[in-house]
Parts: C-alpha cells; structure tokens; sequence
C-alpha cells in the first residue's frame, strides 16, 4: 500500500483476507488511487458490499462509512441510502456471483431507472468464497466444483447486459492494467447516473487451479495471462476491455 493511501485504510485490519496472488487487493488498492486523485472526501462516500470475496475490499478495510450487506443485495441499500441522502457518493463493490446472480435483477433494474451510483464488479468468473461453484460469468467449457467437465452454459458478458438495461457509463478493465483501470474508475466515480466497471480479478485458489490451460501454473500467471489476453477487437477466448 502506498503510503498516500493508508489515510483511507483502517489501521488494524491488515493484512487483508485475500489469498496470494488475488486479483482483489489490486483492485482496492486501484479505486483508492482513483478516490485519492480525484481528491473525492471519503467522508461523504458510501461503499456498500454483499456476500463474497469482493466484498472485503471496502469492508472492514476502508476508514469510511461501509456497509457489508446480505448476498445479492448491496444495490438495493445504495439505493435506499441515496434516496435518504442524495448528497453522497454511494459506490458499490461486490463480486460478480453477488452482482448478476442473486442480485441480477437490482443491477438491471438499477441501471435501468439510472439510479446515480457506481457499481464495481469484481469479476473472478466464479463464486470464490462459497468454494468455487459455477457462475454466470463462468467461460463455457471452464471448470468449477459444480462443473468438474467444464461449463456446458454461455457466460453472461455483464457490459453488454448493464448497457442494454440504460446504463450510459460502462466500462472494462483488469488488474493487470492499472492505469487504464483507474481511468475508468475516475470517470465512473464523477459520472452523473449510473455507472458500471467490470474488473478482471483472477481468483487462482478456485478458478485457476481448476482452469490452469487459461490461467498458468500460478497465480502470477494468472495475472500476467491478463497482459495479452485483451482487446480492443478480441478473437476467440480473448477479453473486450475499454469504455462502451
Ligand atoms: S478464493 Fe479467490 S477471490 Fe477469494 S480471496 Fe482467494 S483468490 Fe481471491
């Protein structure tokens, strides 16, 4: 952590929770890189998270108001809470089992009426913490516990769905990239309305020992793989990243 950052962070709760090698910490440290360039006051931010690896990124770590909530739901309370307080920032980060499966209808419907916030996906194409099931956003013949011969489903690309339910900032990054990541999560932060970044964040303990033709030996290939795995223009197996 950089030492302009530790004024957001409480100062008992490290280390974090993350495995090595998880994308997740790279992820905190980028959105408090974006918070702290753009000179935002955490003190009129809210972060709101559901069930889930991810959402330990703003809960218990952040010195601000957080509020860790039931699986699925983190919206639905950032939602109430701008409605009682439309002056503060309310940013939600959660995971993208949390975000599109259980709370799959309070992220269309939140993009949907426009609602001002930023939602954060941390998106590791499985339910890490529960113990690696099959997600959405799980790739097609990737394996998970609960599809130990590969997934038989098409996965969910949460852009195109967040974009096609009315939300008009969107964006992908990775971890790999930090500074295009902190990029959009600048603009989603000043953003009027809603907006959305999904976040490539491996999650090697479920998904890449499971999946390591795509992912490598370990987790530092997981996250180097992410150097040449984007596009702007992607082929087969490669990952659409930019602003849409
Ligand atoms: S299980 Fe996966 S997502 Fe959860 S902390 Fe470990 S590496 Fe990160």
């Amino acid at each position: 952590m950089i030492e302009t950052l530790k004024k957001y962070i409480r100062p008992d709760v490290f280390p974090t929770p993350f495995c090595p090698g998880c994308g997740h910490g790279i992820l905190m440290q980028a959105l408090l890189r974006a918070i702290d360039e753009l000179k935002l006051d955490i003190d009129k931010m809210v972060f709101l998270s559901g069930i889930g690896c991810a959402a330990w990124i703003p809960s218990p770590h952040f010195a601000a108001d957080t509020m860790h909530t039931t699986h699925g739901r983190p919206i639905t309370f950032a939602t109430g809470i701008k409605l009682v307080n439309p002056k503060l920032k309310v940013v939600v980060i959660s995971g993208d089992g949390d975000l599109s499966a259980i709370g799959g209808n309070h992220l269309i419907h939140a993009a949907r009426r426009n609602i001002e916030m930023t939602v954060i996906c941390a998106n590791n194409s499985i339910y890490g913490m529960t113990g690696g099931q099959v997600a959405p956003t799980t790739p097609t013949g990737a394996k998970s516990a609960t599809t130990p011969q590969g997934n038989p489903e098409r996965d969910f690309d949460l852009c195109k769905l967040v974009k096609g339910a009315g939300a008009d900032y969107v964006a992908r990054g990775t971890v790999y990239h930090m500074r295009e990541l902190i990029k959009y999560l600048k603009t989603a932060l000043q953003h009027k309305g809603f907006s959305f970044v999904d976040v490539i964040s491996p999650c090697y303990t479920q998904f890449g020992r499971r999946n390591q033709n795509t992912c490598g030996g370990s987790a530092s290939s997981a996250i180097m793989n992410l150097k040449t795995a984007v596009s702007k223009t992607p082929q087969d197996g490669e990952i659409l990243t930019g602003e849409f």
